[in-house]
């Protein structure tokens, strides 16, 4: 059921029986939707540059609310699907010829689904297809969930943008407020998060730009507003000394609480201890060698996070890794009067069960996961900067330590979503791309069968994953996507391997 307009609140309940509603947005305006507490609620993160898929807001209905640069694109996301429109309809643009490796490779109904790896992504893609009804096997090598990259104590849930209409602008944002919804949903009493807002400082000249810009966005002030100093300082409970952008709907959160509620489903079997040696397909079926002995699934899905380079497929992939590490500090009577998270150059999340998490330290190709002292002394460095005053109230002799992890990264930043090709079967049917990148290739990109990867999240992950989990679930499923083409193919595993080839001549 499509409308060109949004339609009021009452005439929306009215469609109680249709499984999406879509709503076409005007041009930077919300629905006026105030005589329905739940409707009104449900758009405290819409925004305007991705779509905004609500799920959970209607009983087993899923509301698109569609902002007009995606409105005359709806094949995007729900391909060929007949629509009903109750208003006239937008009038859709012709969908441009795909490049092959791009196209969305045929696919079997998914009987039972492994995922590989437990952190955020894994979790995400999981609970999505458990949420459909598909049965699902999580698999991960450690003793325990949400252990290397999501293991940090407290993360932030905000979305770093910039002020362009870039890929990544897209994505943060509809996956922050995907994530955001996603999080409310399954954790509503709120004991491991907090949804006090996050701001973000003005650090640098190049920061103070670029917020300076993004406040210019009035239709985005219910999601970001510019703040003054003396603002930033009342808001964050501390003095701050520069302004910034205040994100009012940004939180902390547990990362481990959030996955361990995820996988918490009927659908859902988790085995740990259970590190995934080797992934075959026999024509019909993946057969997977693991430490705990033979599992078998119909498809396959890699959220194997920095890991995912010694993986076997998903290897196949060229990753860039970025050590991390986070520390955590007891509360002291002056930093418990810090209401919001403060993110810069570093962060600080509020205090949580007496401590508070802070850093973290950012090291591009260093593939070295334990604790260092001389990480957690760069985040006290850092942190003195971001706030002098809670940096002194601090005795840092705790006996918590923080926790040191590897990202997962593309060459372009973005993360790797999508239908895994298969990398020496491409080197062959498009090595003509070594000889002209713009050589024209129309043979079927060789994928392997039903098999999929959500990773790369660098270090958004917590704002980027979920929604990667819903889209790769949506595939699976033959659903409406949650991604426009322009992030399908931004995201599309392919691009990697085609980038290779491409730089093999020179
Ligand atoms: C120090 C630090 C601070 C961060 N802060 C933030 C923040 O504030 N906000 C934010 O949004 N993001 C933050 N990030 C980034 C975010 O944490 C990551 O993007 C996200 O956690 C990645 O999740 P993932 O599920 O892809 O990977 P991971 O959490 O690393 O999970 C991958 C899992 O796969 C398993 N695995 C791998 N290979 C195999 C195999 N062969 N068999 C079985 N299991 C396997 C691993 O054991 C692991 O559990 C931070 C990252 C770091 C390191």
């Amino acid at each position: 059921m499509a409308w060109n307009a949004p339609p009021s609140a009452t005439v929306l309940r009215q469609f109680s029986c249709v499984p999406h509603l879509l709503v076409c947005l005007p041009e930077n305006a919300l629905p006026d939707w105030s005589d329905d507490a739940i409707l009104q609620a449900a758009l405290s993160c819409v925004q305007f540059s991705g779509v905004n898929v609500l799920e959970n807001v209607l009983p087993n209905q899923t509301l698109w609310l569609i902002p007009p640069a995606h409105s005359a694109h709806l094949r995007d996301f729900f391909g060929e699907r007949h629509m009903v429109w109750q208003t006239p309809p937008v009038e859709q643009k012709p969908v441009l010829a795909e490049k092959m490796w791009f196209r969305q490779p045929e696919m079997a109904a998914p009987q039972h689904v492994i995922v590989v790896g437990a952190g955020i992504a894994g979790a995400a893609t999981a609970h999505a297809l458990a949420q459909r009804g598909v049965r699902v096997t999580v698999v991960d090598a450690a003793a325990r969930v949400a252990n290397a990259a999501s293991g940090n104590r407290q993360g932030l849930l905000y979305a770093k943008i910039s002020p362009h209409n870039t890929p990544q602008t897209e994505l943060l944002l509809s996956g922050y407020g995907y994530a955001r919804r996603l999080l409310a949903n399954v954790l509503p009493e709120r004991e491991t998060w907090g949804a006090s807002g996050v701001l973000h400082i003005n650090h640098d000249k190049a920061e103070t730009a670029r917020n300076a810009l993004l406040a210019q966005d009035d239709f985005h002030a219910h999601l970001y507003r510019g703040v003054t100093a003396a603002q930033a300082s009342e808001l964050a409970g501390v003095p701050v000394a520069q302004g910034g952008l205040f994100w009012a709907q940004g939180c902390w959160l547990n990362p481990l609480a959030w996955v361990e509620q995820l996988l918490s489903h009927q659908y859902i079997d988790l085995k740990l201890n259970c590190h995934l040696i080797s992934a075959q397909h026999d024509g019909e079926n993946w057969q997977m060698r693991t430490s705990q002995g033979a599992f078998s699934g119909s498809h396959i899905v890699f959220c194997t996070g920095a890991s995912s380079r010694h993986a076997p497929i998903v290897g196949e992939l060229p990753f860039q890794i970025i050590r991390g590490q986070t520390s955590v500090v007891r509360e002291t009577a002056f930093s418990g009067s810090l209401k919001t998270a403060l993110s810069g150059a570093s962060y600080i999340a509020p205090a949580w069960g007496g401590w508070h998490t802070f850093g973290a330290t950012f090291l591009p190709n260093n593939d070295d996961d334990t604790w260092r002292n001389s990480d957690e002394l760069a985040n006290q460095n850092e942190l003195a900067n971001l706030n002098p005053q809670l940096h002194q109230s601090f005795a840092f002799s705790g006996s918590l330590k923080g926790h040191a992890a590897l990202r997962c990264d593309a060459h372009d930043h973005l993360p790797v979503v999508g239908a895994l090709g298969n990398s020496t079967a491409m080197r062959q049917v498009y090595a003509k791309l070594a000889l002209d990148k713009n050589y024209r290739l129309n043979a079927p990109c060789p994928h392997y069968p039903n098999a999929f990867v959500n990773t790369a999240h660098g270090s958004r992950g917590l704002a980027t994953a979920p929604i990667c989990g819903a889209y790769v679930a949506a595939m699976i499923c033959g659903a409406p996507l949650p991604l426009s083409r322009r992030l399908q193919n931004a995201l599309n595993p392919n691009r990697l391997i085609i980038r290779q080839i491409v730089r093999s001549s020179s």
